[in-house]
Order: C-alpha cells, then sequence, then structure tokens
C-alpha cells in the first residue's frame, strides 16, 4: 500500500498504455523532440489532445522540433519524495517556450542552480535514461 510519504526510487515513468503519448516518446526514445501537429491546418500545439485547437479537427499527428528554447518561467523544487530525484536538489521545473513552435513545454532544468537561471535564457533539450528502455528528456543552459 502507498502513502504520500513513502519514498519511492524511480521517477514517475511514462504510461505505455497512454496512447495520446505514444508517439511523443517513441521520439523521445530515439533522442528526438516532438509537438502535436495538425494535419489539416499544420497548427503545431503542446500538450497533445483529442482535437487541433485551432481548426477542431482531430487529423493530427507529430512535428520534430529542434529541442531548443527559452526559459519562459520556472520554479524550484527543494523537497521531492521521489528517491530519484533528491541528489538534483534544489532544482528548476521550468516553461520553456520552444525557438520553432509556439508552444511552451514543461520539464526539469539539470546543470544549473536555480538562483543562476534568467527569464529568457537559452535551453536546449537533453535526454535522460532514469530506468531500462526509459528516456526522459529535461533541459540544459546552451
Ligand atoms: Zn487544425
Amino acid at each position: 500500500m502507498s502513502t504520500a510519504t513513502e519514498l519511492t526510487t524511480a521517477p514517475p515513468l511514462p504510461d505505455p498504455a497512454d496512447q495520446m503519448l505514444a508517439g511523443y516518446w517513441e521520439a523521445v526514445a530515439r533522442g528526438e523532440l516532438v509537438v502535436q501537429e495538425c494535419g489539416s491546418c499544420a497548427a503545431p500545439q503542446w500538450p497533445p489532445r483529442a482535437g487541433c485547437g485551432t481548426c477542431g479537427l482531430s487529423d493530427l499527428g507529430w512535428r520534430r522540433v529542434a529541442g531548443t528554447g527559452t526559459l519562459f518561467t520556472w520554479t524550484t523544487v527543494h523537497h521531492t519524495t521521489i528517491e530519484y530525484y533528491k541528489p538534483a536538489l534544489p532544482f528548476a521545473l521550468a516553461a520553456v517556450e520552444l525557438d520553432d513552435a509556439p508552444v511552451r513545454m514543461l520539464g526539469r532544468v539539470r546543470g544549473v542552480h536555480p538562483d543562476q537561471l534568467s527569464i529568457d535564457q537559452p535551453l536546449t533539450v537533453v535526454y535522460e535514461s532514469v530506468a531500462p528502455g526509459v528516456t526522459l528528456p529535461v533541459w540544459e543552459p546552451r
């Protein structure tokens, strides 16, 4: 039985049954970052949804993006119940505005103390292996 204060060793992992995100996780496993793209009007969107937020149609696929962006905002995490992340404390959880798609992605920033971050700071995505066969995108200064 799990409790809210129980420590867990592994970070939360992608749900392989979540079909909405399957294409995203497949891309991440290849070392690529993608956003959802409408096949009808070509609008990019993130996070993925069942329908296009621009035209309403549901002909949705994936667009590869460069994996670079700028820091829109962040919050500093000082405490976690997830054992995997304890060595990284304190770290920033950021909203990153992508350079080549008008969307913002949330993610952890590593390689820099949160006190050293600044709005509009250039970031690049890197891929962190967190469990056998599981890679997560994280952000670093560039
Ligand atoms: Zn559309």
